[in-house]
């Protein structure tokens, strides 16, 4: 019994909306003929021909070409879940493609967004229970719902988008879904992608031996792109970009400029730096009757939401009637190569480099690199050139390098990652047999052994790798498994509150503002905040500082901090709090009396230290440097640390790489608090010869000598 795309049809040109009986408004009407142009509306009849045959099946189409905001709509019609009071799920990688869509498909569909459709990310829900029957949702989202219902019993439908992104969650999801639909007869299952290697999940689906699953795929409209490499590999791939987008402007047809940064302050910057070089030559007389009006708009996963939106308007109107056209440029990270299409963009300006996750297993050490970019990324970029007429891609390096260096794909984030959340994720579903797990790509064992230690130092995991009572609560945040132990552990050192604080701040982005043109004055101002002791406590005075004064709206402003980050971190402390309080952790604050400021700020540091024990650093006076703990890695302070002094230990939340290995967010701290707060970690005497065990063995005399104090007063 399959759908009738005709019927289908009839019923968005009949002027009553099918899912609440309303009828449609003009607005619904001028979007459903632009709908009409996508590929994919093309062949609802196709889709609907595989989707109501089969309980798994595989879509693959262009991107642009309508798979995210159509297929899911399809489905409804096809699925009818607002009947019998189920969801159907989109996945996508990125918050900010979940968001972008559900925001478009609820104008598509005449809904209100939050309504009939939704979307689901972390620290944000905007569903409404018994309403929302079409959710956009990230893929670690619906992995967080499995936890708590193996049987992902409110979905009907489950859409897998972005699949060929290879996210960590997304192959988690693979294989659990695999399982679940043995399970579950009534649940279906669509695999889209854009570019992908078909035959590799057709197989991983099958059910049966040497089967395939279903496959659609459909032929994207676009038009030819002129690829242009650089003689030389360019030094300055920022400046290069900058100055390839103002030749585009001078002297190419009019066309929209989609340039590919790698991440939020390179962005911000060449925004800035295009827009000043646009003014400079209009300022010039004889320049300004030649050269159009040009709008520059930065694209990256934390950008409010308006500002976001702001990307599909149209580029600007010629400042004089007949003058020359206006361009728009868009300068965004990854996010623009396939998670988001805009429209009218003619002009491709790739660097070749993206921001990516590596991960060290021998080292533990994950870290954001700026890398060079797959040839399949170089190709599905400059795609992006030809949707609307033929395009031109700049490629700012040799062809050389296209075909010799670049390799042919990204490899899986699984292979890429610490896994330290997701193996605490598979322990709670209970995936007890973490190497036979049918992952579509086996993660290094290495990096399973990496993740299992943790958490069993941690004390998630006990000594047969079973969950214990610790690790389920500590499931129960959507936070890295070391923030959520001292979530749970900090009341004991009687400062919940000011750690649920910390904790917030570091989930959330970051609150110091530090603008090119101000650096003195913001570093100045950070200065003025800072506390002894470390960055951790300088994130919590600026924020108690923040909601001291939040009568005074320049506050944040004066003071070079994020208002709506830290809005934002309020927002996650709250919800933390609710989760806190579900589980019975009381939030207290011991200290309130300035005199014992002292031991509050030892306390803390105290309590980061039950998750952080790991990432603990030496100052090794030799190497002139700080050696992480049992991995020797020679890391220095990252520049925006305030902490003075050069202290012996260290704790510190992040390790940079960049030409030199850093760390971020640093506090110091005793060696005997190590001894205490984390002993099986520390038990010394297991530990290789060396500095590091030395300097540990003199601290423990003195621990032992010392007079035992409970922590908690
Ligand atoms: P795919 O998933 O196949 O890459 P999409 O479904 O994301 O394609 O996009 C289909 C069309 O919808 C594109 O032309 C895109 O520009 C348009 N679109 C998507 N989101 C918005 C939005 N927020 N505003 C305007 N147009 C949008
Ligand atoms: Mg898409």
């Amino acid at each position: 019994n399959v759908t009738d795309a005709q019927d289908v049809r009839l019923s968005l040109d009949g002027g009553i909306n099918y899912f609440n009986g309303r009828p449609y408004s003009e607005r619904f009407k001028k979007i459903l003929a632009k709908r009409k142009e996508l590929a994919v509306y093309d062949r609802m009849a196709a889709f609907f021909e595989m989707y109501d045959r089969t309980q798994v099946c595989l879509y693959v189409g262009e991107t642009g070409s309508g798979k995210t905001t159509q297929i899911p709509q399809f489905v409804c019609y096809s699925d009818q879940p607002h009947l019998k009071g189920m969801i159907v799920a989109c996945t996508q990688p990125r918050r900010i493609a979940a968001t972008s869509v559900a925001k478009r498909v609820a104008e598509e569909m005449d809904v209100t967004l939050g309504k009939e459709v939704g979307y689901s990310i972390r620290f944000e829900d905007m569903t409404t229970p018994d309403c929302t029957f079409l959710k956009y949702m990230t893929d670690g989202m619906l992995l967080r719902e499995a936890m708590a219902d193996p049987t992902l019993s409110r979905y009907s439908t489950i859409i897998l988008d972005e699949v060929h992104e290879r996210t960590l969650a997304t192959d988690i999801l693979m294989a659990l879904l695999k399982q679940l639909i043995k399970k579950r007869a009534d649940l279906r299952l669509i695999i889209m992608s854009a570019t992908l290697d078909a035959r590799k999940f057709q197989t991983y689906f099958s059910l049966e031996e040497g089967a395939l699953v279903p496959l659609l795929k459909v032929p994207g409209r676009t038009h030819p792109v002129e690829v242009f490499y650089t003689e030389e590999a360019q030094e300055h791939y920022v400046e290069a970009a900058i100055r390839a987008v103002l030749t585009i402007h001078r002297f190419e047809i009019p066309g929209d400029i989609l340039v590919f940064l790698t991440g939020e302050e390179e962005i911000e910057d060449a925004c800035k730096k295009i827009q000043q070089e646009i003014e400079f030559l209009i300022s010039h007389k004889e320049m300004a009757s030649s050269i159009g009006p040009l709008i520059c708009l930065p694209l990256y996963s934390s950008l409010p939401p308006q500002q976001q939106q702001r990307i599909f308007d149209a580029p600007p109107a010629p400042r004089t009637h007949g003058g020359p056209p206006g361009r728009k440029v868009i300068v965004a990270t990854n996010i623009a190569e396939t998670s988001l299409t805009i429209d009218g963009i003619v002009y491709v300006v790739d660097p070749g480099f993206s921001k990516q996750k590596v991960y060290n297993p021998r080292i533990r050490v994950e870290s954001l690199i700026v890398t060079p970019i797959s040839q399949a990324s170089a190709r599905q970029r400059a795609g992006r050139a030809g949707r609307t007429r033929p395009g031109k891609c700049f490629r700012l390096y040799p062809e050389q390098v296209f075909t010799k260096e670049l390799e042919s794909q990204t490899p899986p984030e699984i292979l890429r990652s610490n896994l330290g959340s997701t193996v605490l994720e598979l322990a709670k579903l209970g995936i007890k047999d973490l190497v036979t797990f049918d992952y579509i790509d086996s993660p290094a064992p290495e990096t399973l052994m990496r993740a299992l230690e943790l958490l069993y130092h941690l004390g998630a995991l006990d000594t047969k790798f079973t969950l214990t009572p610790l690790g389920t609560v500590m499931a129960q945040f959507p936070l890295d498994p070391q923030y959520a132990k001292l979530l749970i552990e900090s009341p004991k050192f009687g400062c919940s509150r000011e750690v649920l604080t910390i904790v917030a701040l570091l989930s959330a982005p970051n609150v110091w503002m530090r603008p090119i043109h101000k650096q003195r004055e913001a570093d100045q101002a950070k200065w003025l905040l800072s506390i002894p002791g470390g960055d951790h406590l300088t994130l919590l005075n600026a924020y108690n500082q923040y909601r001291l004064n939040i009568r005074d709206p320049q506050w944040a402003w004066k003071n070079y901090l994020s208002k709506r980050n830290l809005a934002q971190a309020d927002n996650i402390r709250a919800q933390l709090q609710r989760i806190m309080e579900r589980n019975d952790i009381p939030i207290l604050s011991n200290f309130p009396d300035p005199k014992t400021e002292a031991q509050l700020h030892e306390n803390i540091r105290k309590a980061l230290l039950t998750g952080f024990f790991m990432q603990v650093a030496h100052w090794d006076i030799e190497k002139r440097a700080y050696l992480t703990v049992k991995d020797g890695q020679a890391v220095q302070l990252h520049p925006s640390s305030d902490l003075e002094g050069k202290p012996d230990w260290v704790m510190f939340n992040e390790f940079v790489l960049t030409t030199t290995p850093y760390i971020r967010t640093v506090s110091a701290v005793e060696p005997g608090w190590l001894l205490t707060e984390a002993p099986r970690f520390y038990d010394v005497s297991s530990w290789p010869e060396g500095t590091m065990r030395d300097a540990l063995q003199r601290a423990s005399k003195r621990v032992n000598r010392k007079p035992k104090r409970s922590a908690a007063t």
